[in-house]
């Protein structure tokens, strides 16, 4: 009896992995290096050739948002309506002025934690770049009295944007990666993409679900650790997870790490008790904005933010590896290192 039992069960897990292997379809992936950051694409769909220039139209869509919003990048229209501060109102593409009219959204409803102009303070800083070191008081003092985004003006009916003082300037690196996500996962769409899997340097869009069905299974950074060891998992569909933490960028000096996310309140980077943070949502710019906004807002603040937003869920990392969730993830985050305590 145990016998047939037992052949029965075989022959039923047989057909259960064949019944899937004829479901499963090796994804076409590629690396490639953009927005200062290796994007890595997965895309599961029987046409390879079609894959592969989905991609393609990917990586040039996103050449085409750095070259518009980058402050890197010489006469991006960023940098020209930088070096245009205090001088004269300077017209940008559409999608320059959505996404910088965004930065001025969060800006207002963080009240100017997450900050669009804090440009001049990123410039003194350098973080990510081989001139970072650390500013003379002067210097910051200096760069936060020019920071302040009521000095932003935009005018729709013309499309252009001014600074309104010399000196000042406009960062679009806390969002602008979110919004390259969104515009990949309009390419999907149109090109009839049914799975796929993209990483941005920290902001993952997982679209849809896996070519099976299920929902894609998205690591949670360990802060503490290397990029790519996680301290927990998601279980998500067609969603947006962006992370935001001192490890992502940074230099040492004296012993001490002088992160990328900057308070410009004390002109320094951000230190309170929060060393990760993750936003769950459908919409790319709104979580990094988002993860941004809260990593800079700490844990009180920024869960009751998050908590008060319809759709957004967030995951929050402290010091003291602790592991803070809002309400909507307790049956999708999972922990999976035990050297976090999970909190809720
Ligand atoms: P990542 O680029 O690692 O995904 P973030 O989305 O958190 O991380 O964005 C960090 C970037 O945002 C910095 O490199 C800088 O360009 C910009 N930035 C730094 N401080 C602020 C701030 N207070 N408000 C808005 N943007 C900021
Ligand atoms: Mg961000």
């Amino acid at each position: 009896m145990k016998k047939i039992i037992l052949f029965v069960l075989s022959i039923s897990l047989l057909l259960g992995i064949t019944g899937c292997s004829k479901k499963e379809i090796d994804p076409v992936s590629r690396e490639t290096f953009a927005l200062g950051t290796i994007i890595d694409f997965k895309i599961y769909d029987k046409d390879q050739d079609k894959s592969n220039e989905v991609i393609d139209k990917c990586i040039q869509r996103i050449k085409d948002i750095e070259q518009k919003m980058s402050t890197n990048i010489e006469d991006s229209e960023i940098v020209i309506v930088n070096k245009n501060a205090g001088k004269q109102s300077v017209k940008v593409s559409d999608e320059t002025m959505y996404v910088a009219k965004k930065a001025f959204e969060y800006s207002n409803i963080t009240n100017g934690r997450f900050n669009l102009t804090v440009y001049p303070l990123v410039s003194i800083w350098g973080i990510g770049t081989e001139n970072a070191r650390v500013p003379s008081q002067r210097e910051i003092d200096q760069a936060i009295s020019n920071i302040d985004y009521n000095d932003i003006v935009f005018d729709e009916a013309k499309n252009t944007i001014y600074l309104k003082r010399e000196n000042q300037g406009i960062d679009l690196g806390a969002i602008a990666k979110g919004y390259v996500g969104d515009e990949i996962k309009k390419i999907f769409i149109e090109n009839d993409i049914k799975s796929a899997f993209v990483n941005l340097g920290g902001n993952v869009m997982a679209y849809e679900t896996k070519v099976d069905g299920s929902k894609w299974r998205i690591g949670i950074q360990n802060p503490l650790d290397t990029r790519g060891e996680y301290l927990g998992v998601v279980s998500v569909e067609n969603k947006s997870i962006v992370t935001s933490g001192n490890y992502e960028r940074y230099f040492e000096k004296d012993g001490k790490r002088y992160h990328h996310i900057l308070d410009a309140k004390t002109g320094y980077p951000a230190d309170n008790e929060l060393i990760g943070t993750s936003i769950i949502t459908e919409s790319g710019i709104d979580a990094d904005a988002l993860s941004t906004s809260v990593y800079l807002m700490g844990l009180d603040e920024g869960r009751k933010l998050i908590e008060s937003l319809d759709r957004v869920e967030a995951i929050f990392v402290t010091k003291d590896k602790k592991v803070y969730t809002t309400s909507g993830l307790k049956n999708i985050f999972e922990l999976t290192n035990d050297e976090f305590i999970y909190k809720n």
